[in-house]
Order: C-alpha cells, then sequence, then structure tokens
C-alpha cells in the first residue's frame, strides 16, 4: 500500500500572502485532513498525548475519529480535555508532534492542522455552543487579565457554577492573542467568536479597566470570594546599550500592534515601509516582526540572534520525545530577510537623533558536550556596524509582573518575578504571570490545573 506522506506545504502563496493580513495558512479539506489522521498509528504509550501536550489532549483518539471520517466523534473527543482549540489549531509549535513517535523514523503526524479541522467544522455545523454553567455555587470570581489563562480560567470557574467576572485592562478582551500574536498567524474574529459564547454562558467582561487603578485591589478583594490573577508578563526585555533612546528603537510588541489589529494602524514611526530593519532577537516575537517588515514593504529585513545557530536535526540534547532543541524557520523566513547567528550587539549609531546602525561584534560559543551553548566569548576584530532604519528589540519577557497590583493584594514575586499566589486567602495566579513567558498552551493548562483543584 502507498504510505501517505505529511503534507509539506501548510501555508498561502508567498506572492500572495504578504500582500495581506489574513491568515498564512492554507485552510484544509476533508479530503486532505482525513488521510493525515489516518497517519497516527494510534502506538501503545502516545507520548503526544502524555508527555507532549500541556492540556492532555486525547490526539491518538480524535486522530482515529477523524480518520474514520466522524468529526463530530472528534470534536467530542477534544472536547474533553481543551476549550478552544481554535487557538491551539492555529498558534501551538504542536509540542504533541515533536513527541510524536513516528518522528523516529518518519516525520510526525499533522496534529495541530487537524485540531484546527475539528473545530472550524464544529463551528460550520453549529456543533459548538456557550458552556454549560452548573447550578449557582453562590461564590463569585474576579479573573484579572483576559489572554488566553484568563479565558480558560473564566470558562472553567463559570462551568463550576461560580458568578465571573473578568476585567481587563485594554479596549478589548484576548491578551497576547490579540495585542501580541499578529492577525496572519490568528484572526482576531476567531476571538470574538469564542468571547460571544463566552458572554451567552454569563460571563461578565469589564474592558478598559485596570485594576490597581481604576479599581483598586482592595475593592476587588471585599467583593469577590476569590481572585484569579492572570495579567501575563507585560515587561519586555530591553537593551541598555548606548544609544537606546534615539528614534528608531523600538520594542517588539509596540512595533507589532497595529499588525495585530485589522482596521488599527500603528503610528507612522513604526511603520517599516522602505526601511532597513533590523531585528534583535531570533525567536517567535522577532519572527513576527519580520512578518510584519516584510509585510509592510520594507526596503531590508535582518534578524540577528546572540546565540549560536542550532543544528538542522534535533540535538542529541534533547532525545526524542522531548521538545527538539533544533533550527525552526517559520513562515516569516520563507517570505523574506536574512538572519544571522552569534551577533552581539554592542551600541546604537545614532545620526541627529535617528537610529542609523548597530555597533555588533561576533560571538563564538563554548559548548557543552552534547552541543548546547554554555559561555559566549567575544571575537576580537570582528567589529561592524549594521546599518538600520528601524531596529525592533524582540528579546522576550523579564517576567517581572505588575509589581503595584502584586504588593497591593500582598502577594509575594518568586526569584523568577513570578507571582506566589495565596490560596489561603482565596488568590490564585495562573498563566504567565504564575511561570513566566510561555505558550498559549501551557498558559491555558496552567488554568485548568488550578481551577481542577478548587
Ligand atoms: C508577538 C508574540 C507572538 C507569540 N506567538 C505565540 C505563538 O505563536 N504560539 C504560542 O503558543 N504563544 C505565542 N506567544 C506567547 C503567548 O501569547 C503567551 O504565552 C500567552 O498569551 C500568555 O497568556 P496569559 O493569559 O498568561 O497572558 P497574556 O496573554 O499576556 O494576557 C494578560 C492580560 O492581562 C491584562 N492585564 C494585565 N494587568 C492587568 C490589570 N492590572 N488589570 C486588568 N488587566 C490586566 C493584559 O492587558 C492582558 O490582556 C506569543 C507572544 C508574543 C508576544
Amino acid at each position: 500500500m502507498e504510505q501517505i506522506q505529511r503534507i509539506q506545504d501548510v501555508y498561502r502563496p508567498v506572492e500572495e500572502r504578504v500582500k495581506d493580513v489574513n491568515e498564512v495558512e492554507r485552510a484544509f479539506a476533508a479530503a486532505d485532513i482525513i488521510p493525515q489522521a489516518s497517519r497516527c498509528s494510534n502506538c501503545g504509550i502516545p507520548f503526544c498525548h502524555g508527555a507532549g501536550c500541556p492540556l492532555f489532549n486525547l490526539v491518538p483518539e480524535f486522530n482515529a475519529a477523524v480518520a474514520a471520517g466522524d468529526i463530530r466523534k472528534a470534536y467530542d473527543t477534544i472536547s474533553k480535555t481543551a476549550f478552544y482549540p481554535e487557538f491551539t489549531g492555529r498558534v501551538c509549535p504542536a509540542l504533541c508532534e515533536s513527541s510524536c513517535t513516528r518522528n523516529l523514523n518518519d516525520e510526525a503526524v499533522m496534529v495541530r492542522q487537524t485540531e484546527k479541522f475539528i473545530i472550524e467544522t464544529a463551528f460550520a455545523e453549529g456543533w459548538v455552543e456557550q458552556p454549560q454553567a452548573a447550578e449557582p455555587n453562590g461564590k463569585s470570581v474576579a479573573v484579572i487579565g483576559s489572554g488566553p489563562a484568563g479565558l480558560y480560567a473564566a470558562e472553567a470557574l463559570r462551568r463550576k457554577g461560580y458568578a465571573v467576572t473578568v476585567y481587563e485592562k485594554r479596549p478589548k478582551v484576548g491578551g497576547l492573542l490579540r495585542y501580541g500574536i499578529p492577525n496572519w498567524k490568528l484572526d482576531k474574529s476567531v476571538i470574538d467568536r469564542r468571547v460571544a459564547l463566552l458572554e451567552k454562558a454569563g460571563i461578565k467582561f469589564v474592558c478598559s479597566t485596570e485594576i490597581g487603578k481604576d479599581i483598586s485591589a482592595e475593592y476587588i478583594k471585599r467583593n469577590f470570594d476569590y481572585v484569579f490573577l492572570a495579567i501575563g508578563t507585560p515587561n519586555a526585555r530591553d537593551l541598555k546599550i548606548p544609544g537606546r533612546e534615539a528614534e528608531g528603537v523600538y520594542l517588539a510588541l509596540d512595533f507589532l500592534h497595529g499588525a495585530s489589529l485589522p482596521g488599527e494602524t500603528n503610528p507612522e514611526r513604526f511603520n517599516a515601509k522602505g526601511k532597513r530593519v533590523l531585528i534583535i532577537g531570533g525567536g517567535d516575537t522577532g519572527n513576527d516582526c519580520v512578518g510584519k517588515s516584510i509585510r509592510e514593504g520594507c526596503k531590508s529585513v535582518l534578524q540577528v540572534e546572540f546565540m549560536p545557530q542550532p543544528p538542522e536535526t534535533r540535538s542529541p540534547s534533547t532525545p526524542w520525545p522531548d521538545w527538539p532543541y533544533m533550527l525552526r524557520t517559520s513562515y516569516a523566513h520563507h517570505e523574506g530577510g536574512e538572519r544571522r547567528w552569534n551577533v552581539s550587539s554592542k551600541s546604537f549609531v545614532v545620526k541627529d537623533g535617528h537610529v542609523a546602525g548597530v555597533n555588533v561584534v561576533k560571538v563564538d560559543w563554548e559548548m557543552s558536550p552534547l552541543g548546547r551553548p554554555l559561555k559566549p566569548v567575544e571575537v576580537p576584530g570582528t567589529e561592524e556596524v549594521i546599518e538600520a532604519d528601524l531596529v525592533v528589540l524582540a528579546m522576550g519577557f523579564t517576567g517581572v509582573p505588575a509589581e503595584g497590583l502584586v504588593n497591593d493584594l500582598q502577594l509575594q514575586l518568586t526569584p523568577r518575578t513570578a507571582i506566589i499566589p495565596d490560596p489561603s486567602r482565596g488568590i490564585y495566579a495562573v498563566g504567565d504571570c504564575a511561570n513566566g513567558a510561555s505558550l498559549v498552551v501551557r498558559a491555558m493548562a496552567s488554568s485548568k490545573q488550578v481551577v481542577g483543584k478548587l
């Protein structure tokens, strides 16, 4: 029998997608997805489900249902463990796929797109309903922050019969799903569709309201039985080198903001049109900045990374079924631009108050026996200037949450500056603010775990 191969090209053609802000991925039909799901061998120990997925999604079970053409059953299966497959089906790095047994001598089963297909079919068929709330238990909860952790906690609590109010300081619900991840990875109507169902289930959303500023933490403690902090990690890591104050040097989230919100535009200074863009930071956020620069018609875009280039294939330091340390090439890298590794930024070149480039030097890395970078060493004589009209800092988040609010609630921060909750007073912390900047799926899984214990 002919072996079914994993579909390689999941994106719309580059020339088409860079001209719009619509989702970069193709929508797959049943005829594409059903054979893909049938590649799942339902192996004896499904690492995708346990070691891979933080939500413990029943991946082999929903693959089997899809392979049998029973999408309703697949939807019912996925609904047992996950509330929002439409988010993870679009943006999850698919930890399940990296732990798929087929990886051992073939390519992983295409799980993420299957998940998206199941939930989009479910919406199209009218199967997705508002969450069913249990009998009211007479207790109230304030959820502070409406990112994936806040939404997941709100729904899980509502299902248990709590009266839930979500406070969000931004004008709209969604956290980084809306104000970080660009529209071309997650169309914002997908968030609105889900929030409408949550509202129907009786969850109250109060936007444009910052707790600790517009409403005091004291008020929240007095008026609610429980408080769920889901405030994310709002502080981006900065690059405090000479010249940082120059015009034209921006944090990634400021630069990305307009890209995430169709119909809204960023101030002109954030627009990359005709500019030589330098992105400092080689992670996912930096990749999205590459995508934005290309969509806006930049003259050139270069992404630099301090760390060395990871190996093309799984490093021995991360054997299967671990999440592999290896080179990742995102949708944006297929769209254009260049990447460089081992680059240390020393100072900004400033002309008339505006950035004109960055002074950099090459670093070599001492490596561990298993090929992990241990210690950087600057290489004398490799100093150079990278010219740029716009520099974007995409170097992750410090993990320092809103200290004012944490103090007002008399909570503590760990040395990693994640929030230490105080369940004895009914105060819980979930998502990135509790665990450090991570992933949508982990933010949701953290809420699932905490609410599950209530
Ligand atoms: C550019 C970018 C791209 C990313 N891409 C991906 C990806 O492709 N896949 C993936 O899995 N992850 C991705 N991530 C990471 C992911 O978005 C986060 O891990 C996730 O959103 C964290 O969820 P959260 O609910 O804990 O926090 P957040 O999403 O940060 O939400 C916190 C919310 O709390 C609100 N808030 C804060 N303080 C207050 C207050 N005092 N009062 C009221 N509201 C408050 C904030 O306004 C915000 O809406 C990306 C992140 C960025 C920045």
